[in-house]
């Protein structure tokens, strides 16, 4: 179970929140290729280490934030509003 720091809320349990999948993730032009659209639509990152996420805390007040997570450990790096840049965390 993970405890997970809420930007607005503070900490809370795992299952007020639900995941929304890789953050950061780039919209390519119009004029993009079908490989770069394939790309967007379909593909995802799947790192043994730290993954950036957006999370919504839907059983509190329903904003999304980002959250840097290590996929082996679960640990949470870093915790950081939607408009803020990506963390970079080693
Ligand atoms: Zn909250």
């Amino acid at each position: 179970m993970l405890l997970i720091h809420c930007p607005h809320c503070g900490p809370r349990d795992e299952g007020e929140f639900t995941c929304g999948g890789e953050s950061h993730i780039q919209r390519p032009a119009l004029s993009a290729s079908a490989e770069d659209w394939a790309e967007y639509l379909f593909l995802r990152h799947n790192p043994a280490g730290v993954t950036y996420e957006r999370w919504r805390h839907t059983f509190g007040c329903e904003r999304w934030f980002n959250v840097a997570r290590c996929t082996v450990s679960h640990r949470i790096e870093a915790v950081y509003a939607m408009t803020e840049a990506k963390p970079d965390i080693a």
